[in-house]
């Protein structure tokens, strides 16, 4: 172990006590304290960058598969424990964060103007993994241009429009907008009483309401089409942003199974039965009083179980344990959206040039969304699978160059592309 992986170790114990110190109650200056937390998980990020500089940019790194943080080891059950229950004293036990909530008062009160409280606590953890761990990506992926430019966009998204817009409208005492979410995965965007709350807020709550909507109705189709839904799950979503970044080390516990993938098309699709369903039925409530108890336990249901439950506590909680994709493959019913449409009509695909692949399997073991993508290879198949994030990952591990991402007309899947030339490992085709 090097001088700075110590140094690492040590801030993040640092930042880890402090935060450990202040659930427990025990007093301490708002300011220290922040600047330990944020200062320590801050330098421990960056000390750890001279390991990464040090391996070649790749996106399987030496000892991955053998770590106890990343090998399901008891570093990382211990990981896993710390986060859901984070996770769940956030959503249902906040008093007991009020320790660390009265921490982020500088920081609250310097960018809101007002109190802190859980949430904020929340996204500003959120935004520092993405911050942090998308920094760790930009070395690691230092000779991947496609790799750097969606690391690039996440870290943006997340650190503007998910985390200093939002403060920054509530600090001119508006709404707490998040324009780079929409309807079904901002579950109550359309609920009756949003869009009523949107709809008091004068012209930027009708903006954030016509935003949404089209965001939804026009810009996903369109975008959709010709990129495929990587244009949003690999490069704007919040979600697939912590995933791809704080969630980087893990993408190879994703099960590649057939069991998984039948299992993954009955859950992803239900939950966006149920999100229709409960939207249909607030609004009858709303229009007709009519199914007042069931929309109201729907309701109820959809929040507890999917919004916080599934993923929040799971879908984060349980990245060490069952890689960082788990909420967008399982669960999220706007990828589902996204993916019935790029299985049907869109021009994204991943070609193969079946007569290279020798076979070895980097593809299908880091690739995060657990497809297969060695059984595609192998026969010459173009692989256009719903679940597909677009992440690029199985077209970089492949030492033979088989797979490219594409948008264009060509070969749907199924269809064999006879052996071509050789693709260079990193040709892949940017957002362009
Ligand atoms: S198939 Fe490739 S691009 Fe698609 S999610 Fe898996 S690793 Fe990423
Ligand atoms: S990584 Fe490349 S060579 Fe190996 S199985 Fe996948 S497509 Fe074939």
């Amino acid at each position: 172990m090097t001088l700075s992986d110590r140094l690492a170790l040590a801030s993040g114990g640092v930042a880890l006590a402090t935060v450990g110190l202040a659930v427990a109650g025990v007093p301490m200056p708002p300011g220290l304290g922040l600047a330990l937390v944020l200062g320590g998980f801050a330098a421990a990020a960056l000390l750890v960058l001279p390991r990464y500089a040090a391996q070649p940019s790749a996106v399987a790194l030496d000892g991955t598969m053998r770590a106890s943080a990343t090998a399901r080891g008891g570093v990382a059950w211990a990981m896993a424990l710390v986060l859901t229950a984070y996770y769940a004293a956030t959503y249902w036990f906040p008093g007991r964060l009020d320790g660390l909530v009265r921490l982020f008062e500088p920081l609250s009160h310097a960018l809101r103007g007002r109190d802190s409280d859980v949430w904020f606590v929340y996204g500003t953890f959120y935004t520092l993994a993405v911050a942090a761990m998308g920094v760790r990506a930009l070395v690691k992926y230092r000779d991947h241009p496609y790799h750097r430019a969606r690391t690039l966009a996440v870290m943006a998204v997340q650190t503007l429009l998910a985390w200093a817009l939002p403060a920054l409208l509530v600090r001119l005492q508006r709404p707490e907008l998040y324009f780079s979410y929409t309807w079904p995965l901002d579950y109550d965007f359309l609920f009756p009483s949003n869009v009523q709350m949107l709809r008091d807020h004068g012209t930027l709550g009708l903006f954030a309401l016509v935003w949404g909507v089209l965001l939804l109705a026009v810009v996903t189709p369109m975008l959709t089409y010709f990129y495929g839904k990587r244009w949003y799950c690999a490069w704007v979503c919040g979600c697939g942003g912590l995933a791809e970044t704080a969630g980087d080390p893990y993408r190879h516990l994703a099960d590649p199974s057939l069991r998984a993938w039948k299992i993954e098309r009955w859950t992803i699709h239900s939950v966006l039965v149920l999100i229709v369903a409960t939207t249909a039925l607030v609004w009858l409530r709303a229009t007709t009083g009519f199914g007042g108890a069931v929309s109201d336990a729907l309701a109820r249901f959809y929040g507890f179980g999917i919004g916080a439950v599934f993923s929040g506590v799971v879908g984060v909680g349980f990245y060490p344990l069952l890689g960082a994709r788990v909420w967008c493959r399982f669960g999220c019913p706007m990828a589902a959206i996204l993916g019935i449409q790029q299985r049907f009509f869109s021009r994204f695909r991943i070609t193969v040039n079946g007569g290279a692949c020798i076979s070895c399997g980097n593809c299908t073991t880091y690739c995060e969304m657990g497809i297969d993508v060695r059984h595609y290879a192998q026969r010459g198949q173009n692989i256009v699978r719903a679940s597909c994030v677009g992440c690029g990952a199985c077209a970089s591990v492949c030492p033979r160059g088989v797979l490219r991402l594409e948008n264009g007309p060509g070969a749907r899947m199924g269809e064999r592309v006879g052996p071509g030339a050789f693709v260079p490992e990193d040709a892949l085709d940017v957002l362009t």
